[in-house]
């Protein structure tokens, strides 16, 4: 077997924004994790670099608890602990000022990778890129890394490109997703570019439709404020939800390299068409008793913002013309699951019978949870009684399928940051893709401003507006129920 550890060398990293929760939640976790599956290189330096007033030991104190509750419980060895903690160091600083900065200067070694993660708001990005320039540490072997939200509009997304442009070649810049560092994100690839079964049948002759959906039981909660501003469409869809759809209908690269991959994702969304205004439901979340509604968390009783939307889109090119693609996503339903299902079309002539009960085959790819493949094929019920047909699942259940190697690999996040390290991009996205990806959603969103819309009110723990199932049902086809 291929040795599932590719070392890295040495690096500093430095997280900015290093006491912040998704330091704390998925960056530092995720690296003692790489720790012990003995990725992280002796020497290794990771910097946190926060407002807050800590020391090395202080900044130790918080990683640990970080670890302890965010951890996985096997992962808690506590003679490890220690041995990760020592690769942990903590800077006081200013993004916005001058402190701490000459301090940084001097903790960045020569002659290993250097890379900067930007976990804060995105209007510190130019501060901190302008600062590392000013004090010397934007040599040009560094890496930034940066998180979503990338911009709020083609506008912004444009000004930020340009802000980190100033500074930072675009090789350097790796502009997070983490939907694209989850395994089977990467399987879909392998399955679709590296078996000849799929790819004859990937195109609008086979495939009748694609559904993509992620749902969410948790609500807005305490980032009501924050999110109110943005909104499905804006936290979801023009990022996650249409990275997925790139990889499932981009054609395939000429080999998986960075550019190769993106120019091809680049090209899906460049052939996407504007969404007719009929096929588009939003939904907010209703109060039931137990849980506040949208508006009572985002604390706005007017709110005009979405927690669901659905949508129906089309690809204008030879491969999918013709194919919708149907995608939503949604806080508080039913359950947490995001799934891609393709659809394949009936088999051409049913030799036997209406009522022998055949169906379309179907893949569907599970991100979470139980990560994995199921194609769903007809067979023959066994025994007596004709020929009656019935679905069958054909499961590639990773942790199943693969033991210890399917359920043990490296999260998301631990995933992406070694490829900072190895400085490879393919799973980042390029400043023109995000652009590209504002350039469709900004229309959509400004067409419901307009008209002034009014999101549709859907019920806690069910799967969204009744208008979403209606979305579907005109066309004659109905999306696969949420279920965890
Ligand atoms: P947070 O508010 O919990 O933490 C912010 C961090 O930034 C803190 O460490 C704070 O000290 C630091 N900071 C703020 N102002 C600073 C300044 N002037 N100088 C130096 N440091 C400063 O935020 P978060 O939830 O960790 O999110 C960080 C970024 O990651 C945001 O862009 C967010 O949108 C993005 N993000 C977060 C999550 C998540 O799960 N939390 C998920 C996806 C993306």
């Amino acid at each position: 077997m291929v040795s599932r550890v590719i070392p890295v060398d040495k690096f500093d990293l430095v997280i900015f924004g290093g006491t912040g929760d998704l330091a704390r939640r998925k960056i530092l976790p995720g690296l003692h994790r790489r720790y012990l599956a003995g990725q992280m290189p002796e020497g290794a330096q990771i910097v946190g670099a926060a407002r807050a007033v800590l020391d090395d030991q202080g900044y130790r104190d918080m990683v640990r608890e970080a670890i302890t509750e965010f951890g996985d419980a096997e992962d808690q060895d506590e003679a490890k602990l220690a041995a990760f903690l020592e690769h942990v160091q903590y800077l006081p600083i200013d993004a916005m000022g001058e402190k701490g900065w000459e301090k940084l200067a001097k903790m960045i070694r020569p002659g290993m990778i250097h890379a900067y993660y930007f976990s804060v708001g995105p209007s510190l990005f130019g501060e901190l890129a302008e600062r590392l320039q000013l004090y010397g540490m934007a040599d040009e072997n560094c890496r930034i890394v940066v998180e979503k939200p990338f911009g709020r509009d083609l506008e912004s997304a444009r000004e930020l490109n340009k802000v980190l442009a100033a500074h930072f070649d675009e090789s350097q810049i790796y502009r997070i997703d983490h939907y694209l560092g989850k395994e089977t994100v990467q399987n879909l690839m392998a399955v679709r570019f590296a078996n000849i079964l799929f790819e004859p049948l990937w195109n609008a002759q086979y495939v009748d439709h694609i559904q993509i959906t992620v749902a969410e039981t948790v609500g807005v909660g305490g980032r009501g404020a924050y999110y109110d501003k943005s909104g499905a469409m804006r936290d979801m869809v023009q990022n996650h939800l249409m990275q997925l759809l790139c990889l499932i209908a981009m054609e395939p690269p000429s080999r998986f390299g960075p550019d190769e991959v993106r120019d091809e994702k680049l090209k899906v969304i460049r052939a996407l068409e504007p969404v007719d205004p009929h096929h588009i439901v939003r939904g907010q979340y209703n109060a039931d008793g137990k849980e506040q509604s949208y508006r009572d968390d985002a604390g706005d009783p007017k709110s005009l913002t979405e927690s669901f939307i659905a949508l129906k889109c089309h690809i204008s090119n030879w491969r999918w013309s013709g194919t919708p693609f149907y995608i939503r996503t949604g806080k508080k339903l039913k359950a947490r699951e995001s799934e891609i299902v393709v659809v394949f079309k009936d088999a051409p002539h049913l030799i036997f019978g209406q009522s022998s009960g055949q169906h379309c085959n179907t893949l569907t790819i599970r991100l979470q949870p139980n990560e994995g493949m199921t194609l769903g094929v007809t067979i023959k019920d066994p025994g007596p009684g004709g020929m009656r047909l019935i679905d069958v699942p054909l499961d590639m259940t990773f942790a199943e399928a693969l033991g210890e190697e399917g359920s043990d690999g490296p999260d998301a996040y631990e995933r992406l940051i070694m490829d900072v390290m190895r400085g490879n991009q393919t799973l980042f996205m390029r400043g023109d893709e995000v652009e590209a990806a504002w350039g469709w959603t900004d229309p959509i969103i400004a067409g419901w401003e307009e008209r002034g819309e009014v999101p549709k009110p859907y019920e806690v723990g069910s799967s969204g507006p009744e208008d979403a199932m209606m979305l579907m049902h005109r066309d004659g086809r109905r999306w696969r129920e949420i279920k965890e």
